[in-house]
Order: C-alpha cells, then sequence, then structure tokens
C-alpha cells in the first residue's frame, strides 16, 4: 500500500506535528526527470496493483482549484447549454446525421464540406502541440472531460460521503444500512448526471426537444437508446470508477507528452533546490540554521493529488497538470511563514538556473513555439478566409452515360444531364440555367422547359436538365461547354456556378 492510501496518512496533518519527526538523515534528491512505464515485471505488478489501489485525493481550495471551478461550469454550461440554442428557428448546433447536414448557427455544412471538419482536427492537433511545448498538460488538469467529469463527479462524492478520511473510514466499515444509504444516494446523483450527459450527447444528433418528448414517452429510437446508454454508462464508469486510471494508462496524450516538453516548458514543479533536504521542523525553530531546506514532508501535495502521485519526485507522466499541489503547498508555505511557490508552474531549467519567472515566461517564446504559433495562425487564417468566402450555392454534374447525344425532331441535337443543385444558405434560392462555350446552344429543365430552378433553403435537389443545338452547328463529336446558374435578386446577394462539362454531337 503506498503512502497516500494508508489511512493513517489520511488523518489531518499539520506541518507543526509533522516537526516532531525530525530526521536529519534524510535521502538525496534526484533531479527531476519524467519517469516512462517500463515493461519488466516489478514495473507491470506496480502498476496493476495501482489500478486495483483507490485512490482517496484530499479536498483543496485555492487560486487553481478556483480556476478549475470555473473551467468545469463553463465547460459543461456550453456543452449543456448549446443544444438548447435556436437559430433562425431550428436548432443552432445540430449534426443531422439522418439529412446528412451539419448546422452550426447561420452555416449549414454538408458531408462535401467534410475538409473543414479536417482542418479543424488539424488546427486542434497544432494547438496541442503548441500548449503542451508551452505550459504541459494544461488542457487534462483544466479542460479535458476526464478531468471535469472526474471532478463533478468528486464533488458528489465529498457533499455525500464527506472529505477523504470520512471516506475512508466509510469504505473500511462494514455494510450497515446507513453505507447502503449514503452509497446508493451517492450512485444515483451519479447516475442522474451520467444520464444527463448522455441525453445531451445525442441531443448533438437529434433534435433536442424532440428527444426529451421522445424519451419522456419513452420511444426513443433503438440508436438513440444505444448511444445515450453507451455514454452515459461511460460518463458513470470512468468519472466514478477508473478516474486516474484513465489518465495514467489509457490516454495515449500521456503517453507521448514527454516528446512535446522540454527543459523550458511551464510546468508544474517542485522546487528541490528550495525544498531540500525535506523534513518535519517546528516552526519556531530557524530551518536554514537546522540543515532543512523548505519541504516539511507533510505530505499534502501527494494527499490532494488526484492521480496519487508524488510531485517531489518529479515530473512524471502520470501528472494531469491540475495544480492541486501548487495550491496546498503555498498554504503549507503560509502556515510556516515561508515564500510561497515550493511546487509553482515554472521550467525546469527555471529552478536549476534560478531564474525568475518574468525570465521563465521570456523563455517560453522560443523557436519551436514560434514555428507552432506561426503555423497555427497561418492554417486558421486560411480556415477563417475559407469559410467566409465559402459558396453557399453547388452543382455537380452528372451525365447520361447511356444516351450521350441524340438528333430530335425539330433539327436539333440534344444532350441530357443531371445538375445535383445542393443551397447551403438559409434562404430559398431561384436559380437561372445558362449555357456558354458554343454559338447556337440552349438550355432548360427536361421536363417542364423551364429556364430556372427553385431550391428551398438548405436543401438539394437532382435536376435533369437538357441542352439543344442546332443540328449543323457543330462540328460531330466533343465539345467543352461549360454550364451555369446564378441566383436572381430576390435570394440575396448575387450568387453563380459555373461547372465544365462536355457536349456530343453524333455522326
Ligand atoms: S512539497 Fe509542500 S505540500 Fe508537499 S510535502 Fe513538502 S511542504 Fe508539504
Ligand atoms: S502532481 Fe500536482 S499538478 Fe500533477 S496531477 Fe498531482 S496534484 Fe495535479
Amino acid at each position: 500500500m503506498s503512502s497516500e492510501q494508508d489511512p493513517s496518512n489520511a488523518l489531518p496533518t499539520q506541518p507543526e506535528a509533522a516537526g516532531k519527526q525530525d530526521n536529519p538523515e534524510v535521502p538525496a534528491w534526484r533531479p527531476p526527470k519524467i519517469t516512462k512505464p517500463r515493461g519488466s515485471s516489478p514495473h507491470v505488478e506496480k502498476a496493476l496493483t495501482d489500478v486495483r489501489s483507490k485512490i482517496y485525493s484530499r479536498s483543496v481550495t485555492g487560486i487553481f482549484a478556483r480556476w478549475r471551478v470555473i473551467l468545469v461550469v463553463l465547460t459543461q454550461a456550453i456543452f449543456y447549454g448549446l443544444p438548447w440554442i435556436n437559430w433562425n428557428g431550428r436548432q443552432a448546433v445540430l449534426f443531422d446525421l439522418a439529412e446528412r447536414k451539419f448546422y452550426l448557427f447561420g452555416m449549414v455544412m454538408w458531408p462535401q464540406d467534410v475538409i473543414y471538419l479536417a482542418v479543424l482536427l488539424v488546427l486542434s492537433a497544432f494547438s496541442l502541440f503548441l500548449f503542451t511545448a508551452m505550459a504541459g498538460r494544461l488542457f487534462c488538469g483544466y479542460a479535458c472531460p476526464q478531468t471535469v467529469y472526474t471532478e463533478i463527479f468528486m464533488w458528489v462524492e465529498r457533499k455525500v460521503e464527506g472529505d477523504r478520511v470520512a471516506r475512508i473510514r466509510l469504505d473500511e466499515q462494514p455494510w450497515s444500512l446507513r453505507k447502503v444509504r449514503i452509497k446508493a444516494t451517492k450512485h444515483i446523483l451519479w447516475i442522474l448526471i451520467a444520464w444527463w450527459t448522455g441525453s445531451t450527447f445525442i441531443g448533438y444528433f437529434a433534435p433536442i426537444r424532440e428527444l426529451g418528448m421522445d424519451l419522456f414517452t419513452l420511444s426513443l429510437g433503438p440508436w438513440q437508446w444505444f448511444w445515450m446508454v453507451f455514454y452515459a454508462v461511460a460518463t458513470w464508469g470512468n468519472a466514478g470508477f477508473l478516474r486516474e486510471a484513465v489518465c495514467k494508462y489509457m490516454c495515449p496524450y500521456a503517453r507521448f507528452q514527454s516528446v512535446m516538453v522540454d527543459h523550458d516548458t511551464f510546468v508544474v514543479t517542485y522546487d528541490h533546490v528550495r525544498g531540500e533536504p525535506r523534513g518535519g521542523r517546528s516552526r519556531k525553530i530557524d530551518h536554514k540554521e537546522a540543515g532543512l531546506g523548505d519541504c516539511v514532508d507533510c505530505s499534502l501535495c501527494v494527499q490532494v493529488c488526484p492521480t496519487g502521485i508524488d510531485i517531489r519526485d518529479g515530473l512524471q507522466y502520470m501528472c494531469i497538470g491540475c495544480g492541486a499541489c501548487v495550491d496546498v503547498c503555498d498554504q503549507v508555505m503560509d502556515k510556516m511563514n515561508y515564500d510561497k511557490g515550493l511546487i509553482r508552474y515554472t521550467s525546469g531549467r527555471a529552478i536549476e538556473e534560478r531564474m525568475t519567472q518574468s525570465q521563465v515566461r521570456k523563455r517560453m517564446l522560443r523557436p519551436r513555439v514560434i514555428v507552432y504559433i506561426a503555423l497555427l495562425s497561418l492554417i486558421a487564417l486560411a480556415f477563417v478566409y475559407s469559410l467566409a468566402t465559402r459558396t453557399t450555392l453547388r452543382m455537380d454534374i452528372i451525365r447520361d452515360r447511356g444516351v450521350l447525344g441524340r438528333e430530335i425532331p425539330g433539327g436539333l441535337i440534344e444532350n441530357v444531364y443531371r445538375l445535383q443543385m445542393m443551397n447551403a444558405a438559409e434562404e430559398p434560392v431561384t436559380l437561372t440555367l445558362g449555357v456558354e462555350g458554343a454559338p447556337g446552344l440552349s438550355i432548360s429543365t427536361a421536363q417542364g422547359e423551364e429556364k430556372s430552378i427553385r431550391l428551398e433553403a438548405a436543401s438539394n435537389a437532382l435536376v435533369p436538365v437538357v441542352v439543344r443545338v442546332p443540328a449543323g452547328e457543330l462540328e460531330p463529336g466533343l465539345h467543352d461547354i461549360v454550364l451555369r446558374v446564378d441566383s436572381d435578386e430576390s435570394s440575396g446577394p448575387g450568387r453563380k456556378v459555373l461547372e465544365k462539362t462536355r457536349f456530343y454531337v453524333p455522326q
């Protein structure tokens, strides 16, 4: 059993109390390094033991804890609230799988717009590289869904079962009516949150208001049931039980972050130069004269850590950069009347070269970071420009390969085309057909001999059209022509689409 899981360590530990266990035989401190999992059996055995052991993290207050709360509230307000916002009489954000459309406020995206999704993924990847190079796993500590839901579930757990010591005692007690009641209350609340999360998740793929009614009358479709239950169970399992094991053993980001951080990355770091040799002491003594560093070895930084690690062993791949140990250590330093920041967000170089925080911040802008910023800005600009200038009118031409061209009564040569028309705008549009590229060409719809087509808002249509030319006007063979559609004035700013194709004149 590791020290932080030993119930004797669970009792409140005051630095003053720790001071009664002075131990001058402090082991030599080793410089921080990122520890990686190794494949030898003792390490595997330890990892398996760690997975099985439950971590009882102590609650903490402080500036970073407040930031975590703010980000939990903000991210969840967006996640739970967004599907309920309406825009132009429909859900503002909706991946309508049945209609194969993605509504994003004023934009309607089609499967053909998947390139924007690809660019968005590239942008996210570069942002992750940039933020990791600058400040380690900030995303993990404050905005990752695993951290956010674990934080919410742990908040419920604390409210129902109490803080660390109470939870350890409750788990050690034999089963009783009281224990069943407390555990059942906790799980009911967890399941309600998980169920709400699952329902909200599918509300991004089907209109959430209708979904609410369907859920109320238990008339959801089989896939809707599947995804709601799947997402709810995943939330319950990941945030309620797996928790730090996801960050430690399942998250790929934890594994490759070590190649993205360097000696200048701003990460949660224990200042070993200041802190060592660690050891308990009385507040009244001059610890420097006694040959001690600033760390009173109270173990509070371990007790508050959601992944159960000791940051004093150096930066570890399991550290999610949440800053809980920074908050609690600052409180200990306050009580001892020492300077805050024994554990702080800083870089390895700053600790070794005793740099000030402003010097550390200046070093953040190193060549690698500048390259990431430049690339990210370029891609972001191109993305915004492409979205802003994106046409909302599209046309694909499908040739009828069975009958390329034929002569019809009236001395005309006729070719038939099918136009796949798409109106991605929020307003209906009336389009006028046109054809260019050779003398004597005319175009109309195949059925009604009309020259105009009406497309409803955010809709598509397959329109057969015929292009004709008087016989003898063109040489036999294939001729390059251009089909065009123009929107009329009443459909807003003029839009037109030109598409090249070929006109066939038989022998
Ligand atoms: S680093 Fe701070 S919180 Fe951790 S044991 Fe030392 S004094 Fe306590
Ligand atoms: S070591 Fe500190 S920053 Fe890292 S996960 Fe633990 S409490 Fe959070």
